[in-house]
């Protein structure tokens, strides 16, 4: 299960970017449809590397984004069944290509006061 080394990198990656004397609240991640990433494995994956740790409740949120089969003759958006593909545009039968759905980004972090969490939010 290969989400298991990205959400330990994403892990090391937050850490990085964090402020001391802060604990991650949520990490907002973007996953392309061509990344062979499945986000529920890598939310699951993500829960596995943070427990134990100050970070255990960090939420990560996942956002996907399909890729898309277009047409470079006509423009064409070909809809297509997910995880099917089109190899000819409906219209013009030109072979289609792919745009977007390639990302695995690290979007945004947002971080707690570690003394803060030591309190019962309201
Ligand atoms: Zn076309």
């Amino acid at each position: 299960m290969h989400e298991l080394s990205i959400a330990e990198s994403l892990f090391e990656l937050c850490r990085e970017r964090l402020p001391a004397g802060h604990r991650l609240a949520t990490v907002q991640i973007d996953v392309g449809e061509l990344s062979s990433i499945e986000p529920e494995l890598l939310r699951f994956a993500w829960q596995a590397v943070v427990a134990g740790s100050p970070h255990t409740d960090a939420t990560l949120q996942v956002t996907w984004h399909r890729a898309e089969q277009l047409c470079p003759r006509c423009g064409e958006v070909a809809e297509r069944q997910p995880g099917s593909w089109l190899r000819f545009c409906p219209l013009c039968l030109e072979p289609l290509s792919v745009r977007g759905g390639d990302q695995l980004d690290l979007v945004a972090i947002t971080t707690i006061p570690l003394p803060a969490d030591l309190e019962v939010s309201s």
